[in-house]
């Protein structure tokens, strides 16, 4: 086991499937946890679901893309907890339309969250971290962040990008002793995965040199590890968790 006890965590998009894993992970292993989520409906249900499996944490709901708003829940948890150890930037969205069907509009939709949310997120707990030469920032990329996808272009964009940010702030923060991961999930099996017919599923599994799709405790398994001090010579990686899958 991998104690975070006294640390507290960070995980934007924890209302619902990698990130809600992510959280029970945290939990299971002593942290204090906040979730983010896009609303305030989404984060109630998750904190109610979580109560009823004896699982108590905390939610906000700013929006990602407006900084003021961030930095102001950052400072909030920070005045009460006195600390920030790790971030885990996993709020995302994916595409599948081809180029020509996607608009200028959806195209920016994916950057602002999947890029920018992650950089304003990051800049808001930086300074904390600054201070306390200390903490680990995880973001969520994907498969499709070394390999491309044949349509739906704005999300390996974007993920190339959480790659380049992940790697250069790694080097721009060494120095504070802050390190910054990324984990590249594979096909996860989360709602939208889970409901796809057995038909579309059976040809993916065999593409995939593991013969599985992966579960959401799999990638919360790399964040756990990346985030605690046994990951404490990391920096400036991106940890596939794809069961070897090459698209
Ligand atoms: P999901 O749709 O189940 O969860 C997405 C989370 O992001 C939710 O908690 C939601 O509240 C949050 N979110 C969505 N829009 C938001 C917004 N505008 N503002 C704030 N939060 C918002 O998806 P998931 O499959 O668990 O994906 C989580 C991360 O994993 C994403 O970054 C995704 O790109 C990445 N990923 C998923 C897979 C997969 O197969 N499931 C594979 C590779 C990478």
């Amino acid at each position: 086991m991998i104690n975070y006890e006294g640390k507290v965590v960070i995980v934007t998009g924890g209302t619902r499937g990698i990130g809600l894993e992510t959280v029970k992970a945290f939990k299971e292993n002593n942290a204090k946890v906040i979730l983010f989520g896009s609303k305030q409906e989404t984060v109630s249900t998750a904190i109610e679901k979580l109560k009823e499996e004896n699982i108590e944490v905390e939610g906000y709901y700013p929006n990602l893309n407006n900084f003021e708003e961030v930095e102001k829940t950052i400072s909030e948890i920070y005045k009460k907890y006195g600390r920030i150890d790790v971030l885990i930037n996993n709020a995302g969205i994916s595409a599948n339309k081809t180029i020509d069907n996607t608009t200028c509009e959806e195209f920016e939709k994916i950057m602002k969250l999947n890029v920018n949310a992650m950089f304003n997120v990051s800049k808001a707990v930086i300074p904390y971290m600054k201070e306390a030469k200390n903490g680990v920032i995880l973001n969520t990329s994907s498969m499709v962040s070394k390999y491309g996808q044949p349509a739906g272009i704005g999300y390996p964009t974007s993920k190339f990008a959480v790659n380049g940010f992940t790697v250069s702030l790694a080097r721009e923060l060494a120095p504070f002793n802050i390190r910054v991961n990324a984990v590249a999930p594979g096909i996860t099996k989360t709602d939208m995965v889970a409901s796809l017919p057995k038909e579309t599923i059976e040809p993916l599994i065999k593409t995939i040199p593991l013969a599985r799709i992966g579960e959401p405790r799999d990638i919360a398994n790399a964040f756990l590890f990346l985030g605690s001090d046994m990951a404490s010579y990391i920096s400036g990686v991106v940890l596939s968790v794809d069961g070897l899958a090459r698209a």
